[in-house]
């Protein structure tokens, strides 16, 4: 693979980040990127000659989107080897994130081209940073499955992951969602719900599955808009659960007999040590 970073007469490919609702989240370098380009490739270009129009930006669109994604790689690579700079975005966010890209970026990178992020807004790191849920590992599951059993498919191989599970959602289906999440874990699951994040409606709501449901049920307007739920498991380890059977047991049998016996009585039973139940047991009865 050839780099053409010092090729002047090559063009540069742009990922330019646009905001998710709140207009002053368009940064000063995203504005002028775009000013500086000579085409910009758009999700939706009447929706984004609006955002244009807005920031007096003039530059010339032309469509790309799911369905023409691998049509228009072709023409950005004959624009770019003409030496004419491109410029990428979605309707929101930042472009590829659940959003067109891969395959323009993935083919001009492999043409050797330069791609350069133009950084911004994007619903799944600004909900996660508020969300009170572990950052420090995180697994993005972008768009669900249409279908409960699919779905809920999906929702069970979360369980593998480690860190707070994060997908985007929309309106028609949250409650299905919800309800998916609820069957598939119950109260071990604590979720944090990011509605219409920068806009005027900016909610978010937090509990598991059957909280969540029972606040919309309260409150029809929480189930309007966008959402990006966030999900943090809480698994029980096999030694956590083996250390809560064994207090179990010591509990009740103390009950019943003093702390020797009880504990001679729980090693039969556990076959855990002898003394090591002892010492528990005198810490419960402290
Ligand atoms: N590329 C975008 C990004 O960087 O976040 C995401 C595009 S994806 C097609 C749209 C989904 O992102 C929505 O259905 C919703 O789940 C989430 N989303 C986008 N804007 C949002 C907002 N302001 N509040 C909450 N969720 C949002």
């Amino acid at each position: 693979m050839v780099s053409h970073s010092s090729d002047e007469a090559r063009g540069t490919l742009y990922i330019v980040a646009t905001p998710i609702g709140n207009l002053e989240d368009f940064s000063a370098r995203a504005i002028n990127t775009l000013k500086g380009v000579g085409f910009i490739a758009a999700e939706d270009t009447r929706h984004t000659k609006r955002l244009l129009n807005h920031f007096g930006i003039e530059t010339r669109l032309f469509s790309l989107h799911d369905h023409n994604e691998r049509d228009k790689s072709s023409y950005i690579r004959e624009l770019l080897f003409q030496g004419t700079s491109v410029a990428l975005v979605s309707d929101a966010g930042t472009p590829l994130i659940s959003d067109p890209g891969y395959h323009v970026v993935n083919h001009i990178r492999n043409e050797g081209f330069d791609v350069v992020p133009i950084p911004g807004p994007s619903a799944l790191i600004a909900a996660l940073c508020v969300s009170g849920l572990p950052t420090d590992q995180f697994f993005f599951s972008g768009f669900l499955p249409a279908k409960t059993k699919s779905r809920k498919d999906v929702m069970s191989s979360w369980k593998q992951q480690s860190g707070t599970v994060i997908f985007y959602e929309s309106t028609h289906r949250i409650v299905e969602s919800m309800k998916d999440v609820d069957a598939v874990y119950g109260d071990s699951a604590k979720l944090v719900l990011a509605r219409e994040i920068t806009k005027t409606f900016e909610t978010f709501l937090s509990g598991t599955a059957s909280e969540i449901l029972q606040m919309f049920s309260e409150d029809a307007n929480q189930l309007k808009g966008e959402f990006v739920v966030m999900l943090d498991y809480q698994v029980e380890s096999d030694l956590d659960a083996k250390a809560a059977e064994n207090r179990r047991i010591l509990s009740l049998l103390l009950e019943e007999l003093p702390v020797k016996q009880a504990s001679q009585l729980a090693a039969k039973i556990t076959g855990e040590k002898k003394n090591a139940l002892y010492q528990i047991a005198l810490e419960m009865q402290s």
